[in-house]
């Protein structure tokens, strides 16, 4: 089902999910034991993340070195079915353009459109590891809002190829990221939701988006939001913070503010099990704020401390 038709018909707040592929060479039962917990709370969604290539420098027999790309984390499309087919919920994949050629991504939607998922993430993905600005494919998208265009033309039957008249029609619903505290590379909160709803405009139908520890900045997202003419649900992403090191990789990996009180309190935490009393109680505290603000889903990147997440889920519901 779409995203969108399932909150238009859902009656309460619903939980949704997002994990990770494992990285190369760990099997899927990984992901089973991290999510069957999990399932307990019947999530109406799981979202599967990309991983875009890197390129890293291998010894050759001779001696010297060569430059080979290599896909750390793969298996997002056949996660989303196997989860689809484990534990019947919908999986949403995310795609993004970094890597991409507008070919494979047709192709890409196409095998997601067979195998019956009906919601993706459109992303441009962040730059390549070795690269300081994100630079597309020649042949791909240099912004999300032209991926979400490509799924657009596709939902109405048309291919890149032009002589394939009367193609089938895919029907993705299209989610796009938003950021309460502004994209890193956005000159300011307006302009950056110009852009946002720009992807609207061209035809997403919702937001998900980036992990917040300090709800006033989704509070005032939204609200600016709503001046500017969006007016898709906007879900909030929610991540708990577990460790001290956090304190300081997840504002420069995210680009988002740890507020005075959580940072204190985790610096007072003296072993890793005080640290994630502190970031449950943080994050339930969140989600209680939310569920009163009525949020439409409480969406987990549940990346790493699936327990965490169980036990703010298990004191919510
Ligand atoms: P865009 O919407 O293209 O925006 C990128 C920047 O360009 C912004 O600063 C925006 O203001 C600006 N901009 C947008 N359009 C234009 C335009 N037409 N002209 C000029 N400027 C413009 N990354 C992954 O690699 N894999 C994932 O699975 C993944 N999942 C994510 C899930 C969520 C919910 C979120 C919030 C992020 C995720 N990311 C993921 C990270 C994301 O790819 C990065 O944040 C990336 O830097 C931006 O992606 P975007 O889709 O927001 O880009």
């Amino acid at each position: 089902m779409k995203l969108t038709q399932h909150l238009s018909e859902a009656t309460d707040t619903i939980v949704s999910l997002e994990i990770l592929p494992p990285t190369k060479g760990k099997s899927i039962e990984s992901i089973y034991n991290h999510l069957d917990p999990l399932m307990e709370f019947k999530p109406a969604f799981i979202n599967v993340t990309y991983h875009r290539a890197e390129q890293v420098f291998r010894k050759r027999t001779d001696g010297n070195f060569e430059r080979v790309e290599i896909r750390k984390r793969p298996g997002t499309v056949g996660i989303c079915a196997a989860l689809m087919n484990k534990y019947k919920v919908e999986a949403i994949p995310h795609l993004i353009c970094g890597g991409f050629s507008k070919e494979e991504t047709e192709n890409a939607l196409i095998d997601l459109d067979f195998l019956g998922i009906k919601n993706v993430l459109a992303l441009r993905g962040d730059a390549a590891a070795n690269e300081k600005f994100f630079n597309p494919h020649p042949n791909g998208h240099r912004y999300a809002e032209d991926l979400v265009k490509q799924i657009v033309t596709l939902n109405k039957g048309h291919y890149m190829e032009e002589d394939i008249i009367d193609g089938a029609k895919t029907d993705f619903c299209i989610g796009v990221a938003g950021y309460p505290e502004k994209h890193f590379e956005a000159p300011n909160m307006d302009t950056d939701i110009y852009y946002l709803k720009r992807k609207i405009d061209l035809g997403a139908d919702y937001v998900t988006t980036q992990l917040f520890y300090n709800n006033e900045h989704y509070y005032s997202y939204i609200n600016k939001c709503r001046e500017h003419g969006i007016h898709v649900p906007i879900l909030p992403g929610l991540k708990p913070l577990t460790n001290k090191k956090q304190l300081t990789i997840i504002p420069r990996t995210f680009n988002v503010e740890v507020p005075v009180e959580l940072c204190n309190e985790m610096l007072k935490a003296k072993t890793d099990a005080d640290c994630e009393q502190v970031g449950t109680e943080w994050l339930l505290h969140q989600c209680r704020d939310l569920l009163k603000n009525k949020v439409p889903i409480l969406h987990f990147y549940t990346l790493g401390k699936p327990s965490v997440i169980y036990n703010v889920l298990k004191q919510l519901f």
